[in-house]
């Protein structure tokens, strides 16, 4: 029997179909690409966008169309937001919530004896479980995405995350630091921490951990070499934290701070917790103490009232600060948000005009801060060889520039290499293989 994943949406997404395939490999099963036939597509959805919707549907026909006798499971935030929607489409056997995808093999082999829809939505706030891990579904990778943390209970204007996947459940340290030890002893040498709002970690656990106790933890930790944080909120670098992360060897100085809007009215609008001032000290102080820091960031352009002004507040904010990376998303109603209801919903062309113009300034300024390293010696953790050029290996930096590494002898991935950068392309450095 074979089974093919679609994993749409987060890191946290990712790291849970890799917990379901290992599942249905203990359970005999082979996992294959979901562009083959197979016999079970477990398509794992995401509800962040109204794209992500209608990108789930089109999944779910196109692996109905490569196999109309497949089970197909759709699974995760599209499918606790609206299951009864969800198991209406056709094809569909299974329907399994944010927290019941654990028992996805069960569910799926009893579609397939009983000839009948299961449809499984747990209420997200009773079950604050995490799957256990299993090293085997992370073979073939270099990285590996350990998720910590779960849920949020900020609600943003525009988000439905808190509905979807319920209120803040962390990992226990000592289990965290049990599977990153796992990690390592299976040559892993990066692990990225993940979560839903992991600035939150610990504030449902015993006691005051939080998520700079557990980064001290891992740095006293032997073999596992790069420690990297997903995502973060802003306001999570107090003085305090920034004075303790500074010196963290493992700690890799690239943060992803999401800001969303450099306008503080549409901030406001959207519940966010900070102003644009106090994102850019914020950014300044890292700048200061962190060396080599890169910053990168998501915003969303078009959000209801978003007036022209507001936007240019935005569009300089960017062009002044000089992230290095700025993911845009336009703004996309879901229903059953604050933002959804707001008057003033800005027009489609308006928003494609503004995305535009912040992916043209984002292509500058990520040109520009490979730019920055042209001539030096930086470590490059090898991930593959580039399809289509052969002899040729990417990786990534210790401040997630992603590398062509020529020269370089065979057999070389999941190694750290010392490489010269040479070149800037818009998104990437070429570098020459030192040792
Ligand atoms: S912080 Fe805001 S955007 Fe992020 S998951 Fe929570 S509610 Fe959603």
């Amino acid at each position: 029997m074979k089974v093919a994943f679609a994993t749409l949406g987060c890191r946290v997404n990712q790291y849970e179909s890799e917990a379901m395939a290992e599942k249905f490999i203990r359970d005999g099963y082979e996992v294959t690409d979901f562009s083959e036939v197979s016999d079970v597509y477990v398509i794992n959805t995401c509800t962040v966008t109204n794209m992500g919707d209608k990108k789930s549907r089109q999944i779910i026909s196109r692996a109905r169309r490569q196999n109309e006798n497949a089970v197909i499971a759709v699974v995760g935030c599209y499918s606790q937001m609206a299951p009864g929607e969800v198991s209406k489409i056709e094809g569909v056997d299974v329907v399994l919530g944010t927290r019941n995808k654990g028992d996805v093999v069960y569910y799926v082999n009893k579609a397939r004896d009983e000839k009948e829809v299961q449809v499984h939505v747990e209420g997200v706030l009773k079950n604050n479980k995490f799957e256990e891990l299993n090293i085997e579904e992370y073979q073939d990778k270099t990285r590996a995405f350990l998720k910590i943390q779960d849920g949020c209970n900020r609600f943003c204007t525009f988000c439905l995350i808190p509905y979807a996947r319920g209120s803040v459940c962390s990992k226990n340290p000592e289990k965290v630091i049990e599977e990153i030890n796992k990690l390592s002893e299976h040559g892993f040498k990066e692990i990225i921490l993940s979560g839903i709002h992991t600035a939150s970690y610990g504030v449902d656990l015993e006691g005051t951990i939080t998520l700079v106790d557990l980064l001290e933890k891992i740095e006293r930790l032997d073999g596992i070499e790069r420690v990297r944080i997903g995502s973060i909120e802003p306001a999570f670098f107090t003085p305090e934290v920034v004075e303790k992360i500074k010196n963290m060897k493992k700690l890799c100085p690239q943060f992803h701070l999401s800001l969303q809007s450099g306008c503080n009215a549409t901030l406001k609008r959207m519940n966010r917790r900070y102003s644009a001032e106090e994102y850019e000290n914020i950014v300044n102080v890292l700048r200061e103490n962190i060396k080599d820091v890169s910053i990168t960031t998501d915003v969303i352009v078009g959000f209801p009232g978003e007036t022209e002004e507001e936007f240019k507040e935005t569009y300089d904010f960017l062009s002044r600060l000089k992230l290095t990376k700025t993911h845009v998303f336009k703004y996309s109603p879901r229903k059953g948000t604050k933002a959804s209801d707001m008057p003033n919903q800005v027009d489609g062309n308006i928003k494609e005009e503004r995305s535009k113009a912040l992916i043209d300034l984002n292509n500058k300024n990520e040109k520009a801060f490979i730019e920055n390293y042209i001539g030096e010696d930086l470590d490059v953790l090898i991930e593959q060889e580039v399809r289509d050029k052969k002899g040729i290996y990417e990786g990534y930096t210790r401040n997630y520039i992603k590398v062509e590494v020529h020269d370089m002898p065979e057999n070389m991935k999941g190694q750290i290499v010392n490489c010269r950068i040479e070149e800037a392309k818009e998104d990437y450095g070429v570098a020459t293989y030192l040792k």
